[in-house]
């Protein structure tokens, strides 16, 4: 064999664990060699073996002007020559900062980081700082970062303690989260009713990515929002992924459901690494220097991957940005369903803005449980299918997928042709 995939990922092995920096890319769960990737442009990857993919993962979401846009990597460029980071403040940030408060009307104060977990992790100490109280909630299938009390998952009762989901994460911590399930309202009011006096946050994507796509049921974000008015507690909308990902403001521009603070990641470093967490003054208030909550970082605001996200967000600002980026992502489902009910394959889809699910079920799954009963098996062979003729879908079948702008409808309509032949040789 002398795929220089396989032969990159045999030395990465040697000295990275599973050969890759984060775990997902080991194509663990798809099987076979994960794709080395030398450069991107637009809509496409090429891999080691030069071979090029139209590519529905962009990074996970930041690409999502297309990669290496122009003008994102000249402004990268131009911070560059001015110096990498000074540990000292600069103006950009200010200009960051103010240009994510204009966007999102529920931010009135920011701070940025370097990435979504610590954008979380912050999240829920200084919702924890703010009440004085102990316990969050957080729903199962719902990813947040790999911080110790989000590694959990449900114990076995609706009032029992959480488990630890990961290795290395003290019972102790994982006693303080309470998992319930996505969509079910009235475990939360029952939960609230019982301990709504210990609990500091809800912390929830408001559209679920991290467990394929999953939209809120109608009336679930509005009750979120009621409970933790009523008990006191902070609502927290980890917004890492839809954030400027599914509309300009976020999930909760889409539903007009406003949290108490939300973070942000992904989209805003334009492919650079930055998180943020921002919200109501006098939350925001508590974080030192001003309050008694300790957060620091000493590449946060860094200048260059700043200009990467000032960038990025002057490109989504352009006129009719959001319908064209929908109106490809819907045409993709669209197009996917069509060949899928004409081959016979049981398949759903969904989409809201440049996010979109793919589901080898009869219908779209609302909630965890619905997703882990799709046919992963049939999902992993449209998946190598689809990768074998040139087009890169996530390889899970429990992650969500991305179209960029550059995704031009002629990109999509040959996506949706390969689909339709590998639909017909699934069946
Ligand atoms: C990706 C993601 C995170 C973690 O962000 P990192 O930058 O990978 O640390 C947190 N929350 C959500 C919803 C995410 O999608």
């Amino acid at each position: 064999m002398t795929d220089r995939n396989q032969t990159l990922f045999d030395r990465a092995c040697r000295s990275i664990p599973g050969g890759v920096n984060s775990p997902v890319r080991a194509f663990r769960s798809v099987g076979g060699t994960p794709r080395f990737i030398e450069r991107a442009q637009g809509p496409r990857v090429w891999d080691a073996e030069g071979k090029s993919y139209l590519d529905y993962v962009g990074s996970w979401g930041p690409a999502i002007a297309g990669h290496a846009h122009p003008v994102i990597v000249e402004a990268v460029r131009e911070a560059a020559l001015s110096g990498l980071s000074f540990g000292a403040p600069t103006e950009a940030e200010i200009e960051m900062a103010e240009a994510i408060c204009a966007r999102l009307p529920s931010v009135e104060m920011v701070r940025l980081v370097s990435s979504g977990t610590e954008a979380t992790m912050t999240a829920i100490r200084l919702a924890r700082g703010f009440t004085g109280r102990d316990a969050i909630v957080k729903f199962e299938g719902c990813y947040h970062g790999h911080a110790d009390s989000l590694l959990v998952k449900a114990g076995s009762g609706l009032l029992t303690l959480g488990n630890p989901s990961s290795g290395g994460v003290p019972a102790d911590f994982a006693r303080h989260t309470i998992v319930l399930d996505f969509n079910d309202l009235d475990q939360v009011e029952e939960v609230f009713r019982a301990r709504g006096d210990e609990i500091a946050a809800i912390i929830v994507e408001p559209v679920a990515g991290n467990m394929n796509l999953i939209k809120p049921r109608p009336g679930f974000l509005e009750g979120l929002r009621e409970v933790c008015t009523k008990y006191g507690a902070v609502l927290i909308f980890d917004e890492v992924m839809t954030g400027f990902r599914v509309g300009p403001q976020g999930v909760q521009g889409v539903t007009g459901v406003t949290p108490d603070l939300t973070t942000l990641g992904k989209v805003i470093g334009g492919g650079m690494p930055v998180g943020a967490f921002g919200g109501r003054r006098d939350i925001m208030e508590c974080i030192a220097p001003l309050g008694s909550v300790y957060q620091a970082g000493t590449l946060s605001g860094s200048p260059v991957a700043v200009a990467a996200g000032l960038a990025s967000l002057k490109v989504l600002d352009e006129p009719g940005f959001y319908d064209h980026l929908a109106a490809r992502t819907r045409r993709l489902v669209d197009g996917l369903q069509g060949a899928a009910d004409a081959a016979g394959v049981r398949f759903s889809a969904d989409a809201l803005g440049g996010m979109f699910g793919v589901y080898f079920a009869d219908t779209v799954p609302g909630s965890f449980a619905e997703v882990t009963t799709c046919d992963k098996e049939a999902f992993n062979r449209f998946f190598h299918a689809m990768l074998e003729a040139g087009h890169y879908f996530a390889p899970s079948a429990f992650e969500a997928g991305f179209v960029s702008i550059a995704h031009s409808e002629d990109d999509i309509d040959t996506t949706v042709a390969a689909a339709r032949e590998v639909f017909v040789s699934m069946d």
